[in-house]
């Protein structure tokens, strides 16, 4: 048995750590062919056309923020149940974050009550939505596509929970989490806790050509290489003063800043590391479905617990989620048997950086009842069957004893 149980962990195997070896010892450690490689697999994958390798899943959405020009006090929609990495991109462009409250039963954002801000307000005051795949499970964009359409807003999903879920569409379709079919713009993260670890990562996902270059532009200073786009001068860029000079081609070596961006790209030994996990991520989300059954299982005959309605075909199971009565005993009994639960999340609106914009205790009560009562158990293709046991025997333990 495992000393420490923690609520997820990477899974490291050989070919991983031969793939990274093989990386570091090619002629590029950044800007080398593993990062277009690692993106061409994911969009794959994903099932969309573009995607774009960055640092970690908070640039990610710093750049689709930047990407879609949010500005100062546009408003945005966001869920508070998420990590506050979601509603800051916006803080980040100087944009306001507005939260809206999740559906008790689902803990996704909810699509009612998002319809009704926008009602209530005069069109062109909200500017986009941040629905977020909350614990893997596979928000439906398509209605929120809808929604967006009417009131003319743009939607970036965070899937950082979710890569290889799904929901059904209106026409019984499988859409997978991130594909860009109904959002403007997905994210992802490759943080050591998410499904696909490569230390530090992210990734953008769309089928928006324009915001794909846009993206790239802004993903590294944004500058341009592309003789095509220039804007200078071609004789001024090549320092030839004499005018009577024609001068057919850019030189070599010239480049241009165009706008103000980032350096926040992804270096190729990590690219090399999430190409080789990318390869066990089905894998990965049959095995986390396996625990997810046997926990739905165990805790299916318990009054006490109110575990996610039953087993959810598309769910990726990032998190496995219980509402409890006595959650900080429980969390603490846990800890003391090396167990070690968490909570997802603290409501990012009662965080005191958002506070300070005026949100309080009874803003959004099915998010802050919810969080009395959440608590995420140990979920990672590697939990062995008996480490499961013994988790679910003290859980069980802790409510008979
Ligand atoms: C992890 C996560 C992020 C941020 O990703 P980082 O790679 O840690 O920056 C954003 N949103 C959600 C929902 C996440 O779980």
């Amino acid at each position: 048995m495992e000393l420490n149980i923690p609520y997820g962990k990477q899974h490291i195997t050989d070919e991983d750590i031969e793939a990274v070896v093989k990386a570091l010892k090619s002629d590029y450690l950044t800007q080398g062919p593993k990062i277009e490689e690692f993106e061409s697999k994911f969009a794959d994958y994903i099932g969309c056309k573009y995607a774009v390798a960055v640092a970690n899943g908070t640039a990610a959405l710093h750049l689709c923020a930047l990407a879609l020009s949010i500005k100062e006090g546009q408003k945005v929609i966001t869920t508070p149940i998420t990590f506050a990495a979601s509603a800051n991109c916006i803080r980040y462009c100087g944009g306001e974050v507005v939260f809206s409250d999740i559906n008790p039963q689902t803990y996704l954002l909810d699509i009612q009550k998002v319809r009704h801000l926008l009602e209530s307000a005069p069109k062109g005051t909200y500017k986009g939505i941040i629905p977020v795949d909350f614990a893997g499970r596979a928000i439906n964009l398509e209605e929120f596509r809808n929604l967006a359409d009417e009131f003319g807003l743009w939607i970036i999903e965070d899937a950082c929970h979710a890569p290889g879920g799904f929901f059904l569409d209106s026409n019984n379709i499988k859409q997978y989490c991130g594909n860009s079919k109904f959002a403007d713009l997905a994210i992802f993260s490759f943080h050591p806790v998410k499904h696909i670890a490569t230390g530090e990562g992210g990734m953008i996902t769309t089928n928006n050509e324009l915001l794909y270059k846009r993206l790239i532009k802004l993903r590294s200073h944004g500058i341009i290489r592309s003789s095509n786009e220039f804007i200078n001068d071609i004789n001024w860029a090549s320092g030839i003063s004499n005018s009577s000079m024609e001068n057919q081609n850019f030189p070599g070596w010239y480049m241009e800043m165009q706008e103000l961006g980032y350096n926040y790209r992804l270096t190729d030994f990590q690219s090399a590391l999430g190409i080789s996990q990318l390869k066990r991520a089905d894998s990965g989300i049959e095995k986390r479905s396996q625990i997810a059954e046997k926990y739905n299982e165990a805790f299916s005959v318990c009054k006490f617990i109110k575990g996610q309605s039953g087993f959810l075909k598309g769910h990726a199971y990032h998190l496995y989620i219980i509402e409890v009565d006595k959650r900080l005993e429980l969390y603490n009994f846990l800890k003391e048997n090396k167990i070690f639960a968490q909570i997802h999340y603290i409501p990012t609106h009662l965080m005191p950086y958002y506070r300070q914009f005026g949100w309080k205790a009874g803003d959004m009560t099915n998010a802050e009842e919810y969080y009395t009562r959440c608590i995420s158990l140990p979920m990672y293709p590697t939990l062995t069957e008996s480490d499961q046991d013994f988790v679910i025997n003290k859980i069980k333990e802790f409510y008979n004893g």
